[in-house]
């Protein structure tokens, strides 16, 4: 075979289709999140639009406190894999602050959300004899992979569809174990998980829970614990699982759960045992962090107000946007080559940054720009998007929306 041919082409495949992805060289500012320098072929200050650091905790001065002075206190790294010198009193009190968080006996945390729904979803499913899996049809790559890894018998029911998750508990065997994953927020939508008739359904056929709330802790609920906690929910889910990377702003992910689960997960999964733990300092952060929007709530009040306000103004511009209720904003362009064409023109001509989201992300079709406001967007900032938007919109002939 020739290798370096055989790459070569399948790249080719995917700019054909438009959907190579082109990553912006971005560099974060300190101290002016949004705005970010970007080096392109010529270096300018651009506005993200597209950042998962949804409340900018990523540049909250308490945090980076607490980040300098884990770093002072311990130097860089943990040393280790949490079983090998690595457990540092950092994750201790971390993982203190996740139970809490969401109510539960203990936490397990993770390199990333990615690797905590693998390792805990191929954990459990793998480990229980005879376990079934049920996974929303939504549900992220990492669930999925998590789900494919255990190998246990698995059924996909349609996204939000209580129905058929029914449906299908119902053709079961009732003595066996059941596993139901799925979401709170969907991150390319931004719909919401029915929480309650799953949890309800779960009670009734005698299956666990597994919730991903990735895209919702920090920003839901009376203290960032999520959709479950905003629903008094939390209690009876079996696992909540999420990130120290999107509205927390530092990096990490956790699962949380009664003291033998996750006694048992810490105990026989790969994906915990064999790899460095996080930094203390990054430990340290998210720590912070998680205190902070538990009795903060500023940041959510004035991030639904942004949100809200660069939805009336796309209404006003006729710039179509997938309807929601929580903080997603998905533009829909419907073609790959349009898309990524948009994307480009508003970081050259416009300084403003939005990536485009492709298949497999998203179905072909419904290629979009994901747009994600913060509480640090000005109404300027606003405008400057929503006319620049519009006049790309005229010129792709795009469909406008109707008032
Ligand atoms: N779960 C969902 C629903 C996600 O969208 C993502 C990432 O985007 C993850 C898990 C992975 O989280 P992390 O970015 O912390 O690895």
């Amino acid at each position: 075979m020739d290798y370096e041919a055989f790459f070569s082409s399948e790249l080719a495949t995917l700019r054909t289709e438009g959907r190579y992805r082109v990553f912006a060289d971005l560099e974060r500012r300190q101290g002016s999140f949004p705005r970010a320098t970007h080096h392109g072929a010529v270096q300018k200050e651009i506005t993200v639009w597209c950042s998962n650091d949804y409340l900018g905790m990523g540049q909250n001065p308490k945090v980076l406190a607490a980040m300098h002075d884990a770093l002072d206190r311990c130097g860089a790294g943990a040393g280790g894999t949490r079983n090998i010198s690595g457990t540092n009193h950092y994750h201790v009190e971390l993982e203190r602050e996740l139970a809490d968080l969401h109510g539960k006996e203990s936490a397990l945390l993770f390199t990333s959300g990615y690797v905590s729904n693998w390792a805990a979803l191929g954990t459990l499913a793998a480990s229980m004899p005879n376990c079934i899996v049920y996974s929303d049809a939504g549900n992220h790559a990492s669930m999925i992979e998590g789900i494919r890894h255990s190998r246990a018998e698995r059924h996909i029911f349609k996204h939000n569809d209580v129905a058929d998750l029914e449906r299908l508990l119902k053709a079961s065997d009732p003595s066996r174990p059941k596993l139901i994953a799925f979401e709170s927020v969907y991150s390319m939508d931004g719909d919401v998980g029915p929480i309650r008739e799953i949890v309800e359904l779960a009670e009734a056929y005698n299956a666990m829970t597994y919730l991903d709330e990735v895209h919702a802790v920090g920003m839901y609920g009376p203290r960032g614990g999520g959709i479950a906690e905003r629903e008094g929910l939390m209690s009876r889910i079996t696992v909540i699982e999420g990130t120290l990377g999107k509205a927390y702003g530092v990096v990490g992910g956790y699962i949380t759960g009664s003291a033998a689960l996750c006694d048992f997960v810490r105990s026989f999964a790969s994906g915990f045992i064999f790899t460095t733990a996080l930094p203390p300092a990054v430990a340290a952060g998210a720590a912070t962090s998680i205190r902070h929007l538990k009795v903060s709530e500023m940041e959510r009040l004035r991030h639904k107000d942004r949100v809200a306000k660069l939805r009336r103004k796309l209404d006003q511009a006729g710039v179509p946007y997938k309807a929601n209720s929580t903080h997603i904003v998905p533009v829909i362009v419907g073609d790959a080559k349009k898309c990524k064409w948009i994307s480009d023109i508003l970081l050259e001509r416009h300084g403003i940054y939005i990536q485009p989201i492709n298949y497999p992300t998203v179905p072909r079709g419904t290629e979009r720009l994901r747009i994600t406001p913060t509480p640090l967007h000005s109404d300027a900032d606003m405008d400057h998007l929503v006319n620049a938007l519009s006049e790309l919109w005229s010129q792709c002939a795009l469909a406008r929306a109707v008032a």
